[in-house]
């Protein structure tokens, strides 16, 4: 059985649960802005009734377009709120955005870094100023690699390579603590 509820929906954010208690597991999918506690505090509460039924936690923020300073503190106690809780947690996408506040919070992504399946990346075609944002598989990443260098991809509308938008060094810090989980 799948069930898909709506929960924690504060003013500007707005939380889906994809629970499958086959696989033991639930999805929370993260839309819109984050900036505020009492949605956090619903998905705490909601994972604290759980835990006879879940073993398997995933959280899906590719869908957060922004989170302020006091989205980023409500997040960080979150994570300390939860990581005691019975569960594999994973990161199913993580937003550019996220990672933006993350690579200054690096416990934002779990104290013990957490597995993150895949992440946004912001690139930039110098050839006709277009920006696109691709999705980084990070299985396919080799994150050993120093320096870390972004995928090459091509312009959808020109052709030519484009480059990452952000500082690769500054970006991709992230993933020096996911290397450790290989
Ligand atoms: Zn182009």
């Amino acid at each position: 059985m799948s069930i898909i509820a709506a929960l924690g929906s504060g003013r500007s954010i707005k939380i889906e649960a994809q629970v499958s208690l086959e696989e033991k597991r639930v999805t929370f999918a993260f839309r819109g802005v984050l900036e505020e506690e009492k949605p956090l505090d619903a998905v705490a509460e909601y994972l604290n009734g759980m835990r006879q039924t879940i073993e398997e936690v995933v959280f899906d923020l590719s869908g957060v377009e922004r989170i302020n300073s006091s989205g980023v503190r409500c997040w960080l106690d979150f994570m300390k709120r939860i990581q005691g809780y019975p569960f594999r947690f994973r990161f199913g996408g993580v937003s550019e955005f996220f990672l933006e506040q993350a690579n200054a919070k690096p416990w934002m992504l779990g104290k013990r870094p957490l597995p993150i399946d895949s992440f946004e990346a912001p690139y930039f075609c110098e050839t006709c100023s277009s920006r696109t944002v691709r999705t980084l598989r990070t299985a396919e990443l080799d994150l050993k690699a120093e320096p870390f260098r972004a995928p090459s991809a091509s312009c959808e509308s020109c052709g030519k390579p484009m480059r990452l938008d952000e500082s690769e060094e500054y970006f991709f810090q992230f993933l020096k603590r996911l290397s450790s989980l290989r």
